[in-house]
C-alpha cells in the first residue's frame, strides 16, 4: 500500500510553503475551534504567532453534534482565515466537511482538514485526493489503526500523497475525558507508515487543564506536531470553550513544549 513503510521506507516530509512537517522539527497549529468573527480570529492569530505556532487553525465549516449548535461562517470564515494569514504570516489549516466545498476550502487553506466524523466519508476522501494541497486526516471517533490507514490510502490512491495523520482521541468506556487520547498511535503509525502524525490533545481530552501535559507527552512520543485549541476568551467561545486554552495558558504551554522539542 502507498501509505505503508514497506512501500516507502523513508519518512515523508510535507512542505507547506517552507514549513516542513515530518522533518524532525515540531510544528504547532493553534487557534479557536471555530472562526467566530474577524476580530476573534485576528486576535487569536496574533497570540498564536507570538507563542511560536506556524499555523492558525479554526473551523469555518463545523461538523456539530447538534443541528442547533453554531454551524460555522463558511466562506466568510475562510476569508477571515486568509486575512489572518496575511496579517501574521501563519499558514491556514481548516476543515472541509463536504465534497461540494472542497474547491472553495482549497482556494483559501494551506492544509485541508478531514474531521473525525468524516474519516470514512470515502467520496470526500477521494475528492481531496484529487487536489494538490496537503490533507490532515483526523482519526475517526472509534477507528482502528487499520481503518485509519485505509482512509489515508483512499486519498493517496487518487494521486495526493501529502497526507498528515492527526490523533484526536477515540471513544472508550471512560467518560471523565471527552475521548481517550491514544498516544500509542503515534509510535504505531511511525512504524506502519512513512507519513507524519500530529496530535490534538484538545479534542483528545476535552479539558483545557489536560492539554499541556498531553502535549508534552505527545512530543516525547515522537509526534511531528500539535494542534491546539486556544481562544482569546474561552468562556465566550461558541464551541469547545472547556477545552480551549486562554492566551496565558497557551503561552505557558508553548514555552515548555518548545524547550522539550529543542532537547529531543
Ligand atoms: C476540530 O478540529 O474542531 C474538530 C471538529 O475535530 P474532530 O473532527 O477531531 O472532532
Ligand atoms: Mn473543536
Amino acid at each position: 500500500k502507498l501509505v505503508s513503510r514497506e512501500f516507502h521506507p523513508q519518512p515523508t516530509v510535507i512542505d507547506v510553503d517552507g514549513i516542513k512537517i515530518g522533518d524532525g522539527s515540531l510544528v504547532v497549529m493553534a487557534g479557536p475551534c471555530a472562526v467566530e468573527s474577524k476580530e476573534q480570529l485576528l486576535e487569536a492569530a496574533q497570540i498564536a504567532k507570538a507563542g511560536g505556532a506556524q499555523f492558525i487553525r479554526g473551523g469555518a465549516y463545523k461538523p456539530r453534534t447538534s443541528p442547533y449548535s453554531f454551524q460555522g461562517l463558511e466562506e466568510l470564515g475562510l476569508k477571515y482565515l486568509a486575512a489572518a494569514r496575511e496579517a501574521t504570516g501563519l499558514k491556514v489549516v481548516t476543515e472541509v466537511t463536504e465534497v461540494e466545498a472542497v474547491p472553495v476550502v482549497a482556494e483559501y487553506a494551506d492544509v485541508l482538514q478531514i474531521g473525525a466524523r468524516n474519516m470514512q466519508n470515502f467520496r470526500l476522501l477521494k475528492e481531496v485526493g484529487r487536489i494538490d494541497k496537503p490533507v490532515m486526516l483526523k482519526r475517526g471517533l472509534s477507528a482502528t489503526l487499520d481503518e485509519w490507514l485505509n482512509a489515508a490510502e483512499y486519498i493517496m490512491s487518487e494521486g495526493n500523497s501529502k497526507v498528515i495523520f492527526c490523533e484526536r482521541g477515540i471513544r472508550t468506556y471512560e467518560t471523565y475525558t471527552r475521548n481517550t487520547l491514544d498516544l500509542s498511535a503515534v509510535a504505531a503509525i511511525k512504524h506502519l507508515s512513512h507519513l507524519p502524525i500530529v496530535v490534538d490533545p484538545s479534542h483528545g481530552t476535552g479539558k483545557w487543564r489536560m492539554v499541556k501535559p498531553m502535549s508534552i507527552a505527545a512530543v516525547a512520543a515522537g509526534a511531528d506536531g500539535l494542534i491546539i485549541e486556544m481562544h482569546p476568551n474561552p468562556a465566550k467561545a461558541l464551541s469547545d470553550g472547556p477545552q480551549s486554552l486562554t492566551p496565558e495558558s497557551y503561552k505557558d504551554l508553548m514555552q515548555d513544549v518548545l524547550k522539550l522539542s529543542n532537547f529531543m
